[in-house]
Order: structure tokens, then C-alpha cells, then sequence
């Protein structure tokens, strides 16, 4: 994200009365068409941010460059996304810090790269599915800016065979197995180094928990994000009707010396 005046080549939100959300690239010439009329793209470039507009048939949009969260939300998708409460609380429990070096599998749709690389880590990304590293790094170049993606080295392959790094700061997964990486883990992270999973599953965490009691890692937690949402309109004042009530568990370990 950047700031100052909304300028071609941005992905900008629109937002409609009723809270729906549309997420465009700002083209020079180029046409929103909604329900509700067409905006010229136009009449947004130059505009600052929070800027109201009024479509043909008068509809208002408000105009916002998108959060990473509203980015992730909305951007294209090939494997399914950790989600932003997810994401937040992995920054922290993997302790993750400018420079630190970061091994990241499975890369999926980048959602989780765009965490590490916004918090300033230097990330090498495994995937094994070539359509979905191009999603990703589509995504990554779409919504971060450009001197990111000189931090952010993608590569075709199977994190189960193992890894090249040496001395990484954290290793972060999002893949089914992950107790198959602990050994490879234990070999490419510098002592002290932190080694965090996100699996959907508690029957990951029981065999993931079990593989890392036989290995040098110590400090074993695992725990889950529940974030509720509240409902505030006048004297309405209670928790929304609907949350989103299970996403993944986070389990985070440090390699010790043996
Ligand atoms: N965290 C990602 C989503 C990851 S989905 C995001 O936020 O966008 C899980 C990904 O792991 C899938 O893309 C899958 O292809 C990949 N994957 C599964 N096993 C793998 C392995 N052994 N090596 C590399 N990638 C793997």
C-alpha cells in the first residue's frame, strides 16, 4: 500500500451502501460496471482516499485502497487462504521480524507470503504445484509493493524431500503433513529457530505434536484463534449472529541444541 493520491495501476476497493465490496485495478480510460451504473476509472485517479462517488443511476461508493485484509479476502484463489486472524497471530507466535530468514510451504495462493514479506522477513517459498506458485506470485506483485518481491524467492518443489536452506530464522507451514518436515526443519533452522504450523485438523496436531517430542525441538504449543465479531447499531449491542468458527490450529516449536 502506498499513500498520497489514488493513481493508475492501484487496486482500489469500492464499497456500496449496503457493505458489498468490489476490489479493481485502476486503469486510465478504463470502466467499472456494476448493478448500479458504470464509473469511469477516471473520476478516481487523482482522488484521495475515502473519496465518494456516485455511479449513473446514483448509487454512493466509497473508495478505499484495500487492507492486506480486505486484498486477501477478495484476490484470486488456488488453494484456499489462511485467513487474516490466522495470519496476524502468526506474525507473532512465529515471531516473525524484519530480515529474519523464512522458509514458507506450501505457498498455496500467497496470502501467508504477503504476511511474512509485510512484516519484513526474506522469504523463500516452496510449492509443488506450478499453477498455484504463478497465483501467488500474481498475487504478491498485484498488492505489495515492488521492493517486496526482491524478498521473495519461489521455487517448484516438494518440501517433504527436503530442504536446501541452512541457518533460517523460522519455518512456516501450511501443508497436510507436516510432521514429515520436522526432521528437514531440525537440519535447516539455526538453534533458538522457531518452527510454526497451521493445520485444520487436531488429528495434524496429535501426529505433528508427537514427531516433534522425538526431535530436538522443545517449548511445544498449540493453540487456536477464535475472533468474534460485535453487532453495534444504537441500543443493539451484542456479538454478530455468525462467526467464522474454526479455520486451523497454530503449533509452534524451537530448535534447542540435542
Ligand atoms: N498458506 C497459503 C495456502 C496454502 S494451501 C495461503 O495463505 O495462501 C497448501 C499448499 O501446500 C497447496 O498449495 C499445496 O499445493 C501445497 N503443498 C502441499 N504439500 C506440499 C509439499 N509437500 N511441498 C510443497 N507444497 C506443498
Amino acid at each position: 500500500m502506498t499513500s498520497g493520491v489514488l493513481r493508475a495501476g492501484e487496486p482500489v476497493l469500492l464499497i456500496d451502501r449496503k457493505s458489498r465490496r468490489y476490489l479493481i485495478d485502476l486503469t486510465e480510460g478504463g470502466e467499472f460496471h456494476t448493478h448500479a451504473g458504470v464509473i469511469s476509472h477516471d473520476e478516481i485517479i487523482g482522488e484521495p482516499e475515502g473519496t465518494r462517488l456516485r455511479s449513473g443511476r446514483g448509487t454512493n461508493f466509497l473508495v478505499l485502497r484495500p487492507t492486506q485484509a480486505d486484498a486477501v479476502l477478495k484476490m484470486p484463489r488456488g488453494a484456499q487462504v489462511i485467513y487474516p486472524k490466522d495470519s496476524a497471530a502468526i506474525l507473532t507466535w512465529a515471531d516473525i521480524y524484519p530480515g529474519a530468514r523464512v522458509l514458507e510451504a506450501g505457498v498455496g495462493s500467497g496470502a501467508l507470503s504477503m504476511a511474512l514479506l509485510r512484516a519484513g522477513s526474506v522469504v523463500t517459498g516452496y510449492e509443488y504445484r506450478e499453477d498455484f506458485l504463478a497465483v501467488a506470485r500474481a498475487n504478491v506483485a498485484r498488492f505489495c509493493s515492488p521492493e517486496v518481491l526482491q524478498r521473495y524467492h519461489t521455487e517448484l518443489r516438494d518440501v517433504y524431500e527436503g530442504i536446501d536452506e541452512s541457518d533460517l530464522d523460522r519455518v512456516v507451514l501450511d501443508l497436510p503433513e507436516p510432521w514429515r518436515v520436522v526432521t528437514h526443519s531440525a537440519k535447516a533452522l539455526r538453534s533458538g529457530g522457531i518452527f510454526l504450523s497451521y493445520t485444520p485438523s487436531i488429528m495434524q496436531v496429535k501426529r505433528l505434536r508427537e514427531a516433534l517430542e522425538a526431535s530436538p525441538f522443545e517449548l511445544h504449543s498449540t493453540v487456536e484463534v477464535l475472533m468474534r465479531g460485535w453487532h453495534v447499531a444504537g441500543e443493539a449491542v451484542r456479538p454478530d449472529h455468525r462467526m467464522v468458527a474454526h479455520t486451523g490450529f497454530l503449533t509452534t516449536s524451537r530448535l534447542c541444541v540435542p
